[in-house]
């Protein structure tokens, strides 16, 4: 299998050359086509296996498909346990992104607000941000989610281990419900799979 082979856009496969990537790994094999054709996701990957571009590089495709929509409001919202992981993620989407006409940015707390609700007032398509500090942005009136068309939960057994299922659950409760939803853990406990239930529906699962 070749990244070639996905139908990804030019853009997408130059920002894979500049990356130097040879060839897609084991979940982006399996993760790639599904999220494509717009099919939610539960997929069982350890960090190190390339699951960060196994979500990205298709959401980022989807998201420059059709009617382009220059608006103020998020398109993809991708939810992770910790900074780190946030600032990690982010970085993947600005890399991938760069040939892109999509803006992004990444929310998280332990930092002041003020500089994350100005970069949201002028605008972003992929929002990357903890949980707790997206809700406090959104009580805060500097995040909409009305055009929000697909969610990441990344790290979903570690959003639980670190006791977010409340604000996730909050955040779901203001996000469409017709969404295309994706979910990565690197273990499947009961409580994930219960998760599962309430986020993705039909979900094409993967493990590696
Ligand atoms: P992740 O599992 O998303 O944390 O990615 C682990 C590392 O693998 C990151 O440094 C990526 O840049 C790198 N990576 C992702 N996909 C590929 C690939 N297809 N070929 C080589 N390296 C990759």
């Amino acid at each position: 299998e070749k990244f070639t082979d996905f139908g990804l856009s030019p853009a997408l496969l130059r920002a894979i050359k500049v990356q130097k990537y040879e060839d897609p790994s084991p979940v982006q094999i399996q993760t790639i086509p599904a999220v494509m054709s717009g099919q939610d996701v539960l997929a069982a990957a350890q960090t190190g296996t390339g699951k960060t571009a196994a979500y990205t590089l298709p959401i980022l495709d989807r998201l420059t498909r059709g009617n382009e929509v220059r608006s103020n409001h998020v398109r993809a919202l991708i939810l992770t346990p910790t900074r780190e992981l946030a600032a990690q993620v982010y970085d993947s989407v600005v890399n991938y992104s760069r040939f892109l006409p999509l803006r992004s940015t990444v929310v998280y707390g332990g930092v002041k607000i003020n500089p994350q609700m100005i970069r949201l007032t002028r605008g972003v398509d992929i929002l990357v941000a903890t949980p707790g500090r997206l809700l406090d942005l959104y009580r805060q009136n500097a995040i909409n989610f009305q055009q929000l068309e697909i969610l990441i939960l990344d790290e979903a057994d570690r959003m639980l281990n670190l006791g977010f299922l409340s604000e996730v659950r909050e955040i779901k409760a203001l996000i469409p419900q017709k969404r295309q939803t994706l979910m990565f853990t690197a273990t499947f406990s009961e409580d994930v799979r219960a998760l599962a239930e309430e986020f993705v529906s039909q979900a094409v699962e993967i493990t590696i």
